[in-house]
C-alpha cells in the first residue's frame, strides 16, 4: 500500500507538472525582477487614420529573462495576478511611461499621449488615484497626455468604488478607455455612467472584419455606439491596409497595429517619431 501511494504521489507529482511548475518558476523570477531592472517597457504607435499620422503609442510591458530571453507579457502578467506582484509592477510601469513620454515629447517637440494598461486588482487598489496623480506630479507629464486603458471586468468588479475612482482621475483630466472592448461581460449602462473617453475594438473582432460578416458587423455597431455616446473609437490589431480602410469609411478615429509597427523599444519609437513630419 505504502509503495502505490508513493507512486501515486509521484504520479500526481509528474501531472501537476508543467503549467504549475512554470508558474512557480515565473513568480519567483518576477519577484526582483523590478530590483534587478529586467523589466522594460515596448512602446507601439497609435495612429490618426484620417491624417494617417502618430498621435501617441501605448506603453506595453516586456520581461527580459537572464535565461528565458523575452517573456511576453501574456505568459507574466496572469502570474503577477495571481500574486498580487501586479500591483508593483503596474505602478512602476505607469511612472516608467510617463517619464518616458515626457522625453518623447520633448525629443520631437509632439504633444502625444500615451496609454497604460492597468490590471483590476491595481485599478482596486485604494490608493490608486494618488498613484497616478503621483506619477505626473513627479515625471511632470500633463495628465491629459496619460490614458488609463481598464478591462470591462475591472470596472464591472465594484461600479460604485469604480465610479469614484473614475471621476478622480476624469476630474484631473486623465484619459480613460475600456480596452479589449466587447469580450467582457459588459452591462452596456455603464458606458453612460463613467466618464470614460474611448473605447478601443479588441483585435479578435479586427482580425477577420474583410472576411467574416459578423466581425464586421461587430466592429460596425462599436464604432456607432461609441459615437452616439461621444467616445472616440481605437481599432487595435491592424493588420491590413483593407483592415485600415474599413476603420477609416465608418469614422473610426484612431488605429493601431503590426501594419504600421510592432511595439517598439523607446529608441526605435524615436526614430518613427523623427520621421513624422511636425503637425
Ligand atoms: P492588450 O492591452 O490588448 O495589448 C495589445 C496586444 O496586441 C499587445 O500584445 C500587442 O503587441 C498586440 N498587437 C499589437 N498590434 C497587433 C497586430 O497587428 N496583430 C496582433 N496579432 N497583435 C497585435 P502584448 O504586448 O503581448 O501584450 C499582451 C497583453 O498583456 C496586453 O494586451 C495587456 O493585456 C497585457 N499587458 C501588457 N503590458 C501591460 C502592463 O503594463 N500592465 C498590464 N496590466 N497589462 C499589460
Ligand atoms: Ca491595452
Ligand atoms: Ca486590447
Ligand atoms: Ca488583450
Amino acid at each position: 500500500a505504502k509503495q502505490a501511494g508513493r507512486g501515486a504521489y509521484q504520479f500526481f507529482n509528474e501531472e501537476m507538472n508543467a503549467a504549475a511548475h512554470e508558474r512557480l518558476h515565473l513568480e519567483n523570477g518576477l519577484r526582483g525582477a523590478l530590483e534587478r531592472g529586467e523589466l522594460e517597457l515596448y512602446y507601439q504607435p497609435k495612429v490618426d487614420i484620417k491624417q494617417r499620422r502618430v498621435v501617441g503609442c501605448e506603453a506595453l510591458l516586456r520581461w527580459n529573462h537572464p535565461k528565458l530571453g523575452i517573456v511576453s507579457p501574456v505568459r507574466f502578467i496572469p502570474v503577477a495576478e495571481e500574486c498580487g506582484l501586479i500591483v508593483p509592477i503596474g505602478d512602476w510601469a505607469l511612472r516608467e511611461a510617463c517619464r518616458q513620454m515626457l522625453e518623447f515629447q520633448r525629443s520631437s517637440g509632439q504633444n502625444l499621449v500615451v496609454a497604460v494598461n492597468v490590471s483590476a486588482l491595481q485599478f482596486t487598489q485604494r490608493n490608486f488615484v494618488d498613484s497616478v496623480r503621483q506619477a505626473l506630479d513627479e515625471t511632470g507629464l500633463t495628465p491629459q497626455c496619460l490614458e488609463l486603458e481598464l478591462t470591462e471586468s475591472a470596472l464591472m468588479k465594484d461600479t460604485d468604488g469604480a465610479l469614484d475612482t473614475l471621476k478622480a482621475l476624469s476630474d484631473m483630466g486623465v484619459r480613460l478607455a475600456v480596452d479589449d472592448f466587447g469580450t467582457g461581460y459588459s452591462s452596456l449602462s455603464y458606458l453612460k455612467r463613467f466618464p470614460i473617453n474611448c473605447l478601443k475594438i479588441d483585435k479578435g473582432f479586427v482580425r477577420d472584419l474583410e472576411t467574416d460578416v459578423d466581425d464586421a458587423a461587430i466592429v460596425n455597431a462599436v464604432i456607432n455606439l461609441a459615437h452616439s455616446l461621444r467616445l472616440t473609437v481605437v481599432g487595435e490589431g491592424v493588420e491590413t491596409e483593407g483592415q485600415l480602410q474599413f476603420l477609416l469609411e465608418r469614422g473610426c478615429e484612431e488605429a493601431q497595429g503590426f501594419y504600421f509597427d510592432q511595439p517598439l523599444r523607446a529608441e526605435a519609437f524615436q526614430t518613427v517619431l523623427r520621421n513624422t513630419p511636425p503637425a
